[in-house]
């Protein structure tokens, strides 16, 4: 196999006329995709006419003619069919973090059971809501860290509630949704789904699976932008039973009754809580739209492509460079990232950014390159894999060995 080879690849490829729906600088090898998407083209002009026309010349009269009141709901509509919920079930608002503490502090207001589960190494972010959360509450409740790999057989009868990542945000290792869910079921825990690192990357089947509550962001594989706003998902098997414990006056029955006490909406608007970002809701919309007429199978079957033949070159010439695989090496276990262990990571990934290719470090050790099947191409593996080597063949890391400290 030779460049020419995957340049066939791409030109045979279903899905890469969907790199023309981004704007991308030239000459830049972007594999931090599952940090921060890449700008699509349409999201400049969307904004901008809505600035200008909507906000401009509509004014206050948007809220109703423009659309803006339903927009979290409209962007929670566009998301569902990636994760495979039903339209209703999705409502896109505030960040991840926040909504896994308004999630988490409904699922633990009834009291009983003592344990908060998640895994250790989780994203810190939702092992710190937690812990925030367990605090506010006390009640003997205790936040629980299971070691790596521990999941599910750290969940029992003394859980209260679980929350996990579906994708290891270091090594993209994926959790057995159906398995964890029907466990939980049975014992009658609920469990939230962080999907951050799962959705547009991967197939998600949250009906399917019998997931009743999941959050993710919206900035990373489906390119809302920096600081886009967060979806949370609640069934609707689970949505009439849900009381909400943030509560707004977005989530209200009747918003604009004005009325002295809170009443819950009778749909997923009751995970709302106050004036939504518009700017922000209009850039998701541009992001989803993204994935318009793209089959979530195919576009699985290009990433797991993609990083099969990421590993197999590292194989071939990055083994010299004790770059050590930290992904599994088995497609169906993977989400949609290679990642590998090197002891001076950071200074790697300085150097290879010095060379116009942009992975992610994460500490300790961790070099990440997300594969966003949309807009990456198999020639950028290729001329990442050669990058990688000619950095790790000249040291050209060792100028930055040490410097992390200056800068963090
Ligand atoms: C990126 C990410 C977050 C981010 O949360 P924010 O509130 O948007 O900052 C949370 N959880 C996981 C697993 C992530 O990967």
């Amino acid at each position: 196999m030779d460049r020419a080879d995957l340049e066939r690849l791409d030109r045979d490829c279903p899905l890469a006329p969907c790199r023309e729906r981004f704007v991308l600088p030239d000459g830049v090898l972007y594999f931090d995709g599952n940090s921060l998407g890449a700008l699509p083209r349409t999201t400049a002009a969307g904004i901008g006419a809505l600035v200008e026309a909507e906000w401009g010349e509509g004014l206050i009269r948007s809220w109703l003619d423009a659309g803006w009141f339903h927009l979290a709901r409209r962007a929670g509509d566009a998301i569902a069919p990636l994760i495979g919920a039903s339209a209703g079930e999705v409502a896109v608002a505030d960040s991840t973090s926040v909504n896994i503490f308004k999630l988490a502090a409904s699922l633990l207001r009834d009291g009983g059971r003592p344990t908060v589960l998640t895994e250790s190494g989780n994203f810190p972010t939702d092992m710190y809501i937690l812990e925030g959360l367990v605090g506010l509450l006390g009640g003997g409740r205790e936040l629980v860290r299971a070691p790596p790999g521990g999941i599910p057989d750290a969940i029992d009868e003394a859980t209260a509630l679980v929350l996990l990542s579906h994708v290891d945000y270091r090594t993209g290792a994926v959790l057995d949704m159906a398995a964890i869910a029907a466990r939980c079921k049975a014992l009658g825990v609920p469990v939230i789904w962080d999907l951050c690192h799962s959705a547009g990357a991967i197939p998600v089947a949250l009906n399917r699976c019998g997931v009743d509550y999941a959050v993710g962001c919206t900035y990373k594989f489906l390119n809302g932008g920096p600081g886009a706003p967060a979806f949370t998902y609640v069934s609707q098997g689970a949505i009439g039973g849900f009381e909400p414990a943030v509560t707004g006056w977005f989530g209200h029955a009747d918003q604009f009754g004005f009325e002295d006490r809170y009443r819950p909406a009778d749909s997923i608007e009751k995970c709302l809580v106050g004036t939504p970002p518009v700017l922000s809701l209009r850039a998701v919309l541009d992001g989803v739209a993204c994935f318009d007429g793209v089959d979530m199978a195919a576009l699985a079957a290009k990433s797991r492509r993609l990083s099969d033949l990421f590993i197999a070159l590292a194989d071939r010439r990055l083994a010299r460079h004790r770059l050590e695989l930290a992904s599994p090496r088995e497609a169906a276990r993977r989400g949609s990232q290679v990642s590998f262990r090197h002891p001076d990571a950071y200074a790697v990934a300085r150097a290879l950014i010095a060379r116009n290719l942009i992975p992610d470090f994460r500490d300790p050790d961790i070099l990440r390159f997300g594969i966003t099947p949309l807009y990456t191409r198999h020639v950028d593996i290729w001329d990442a894999v050669e990058i990688i080597d000619a950095v790790m063949a000249d040291r050209a890391w060792e100028g930055w060995a040490g410097t992390r400290e200056a800068v963090t």
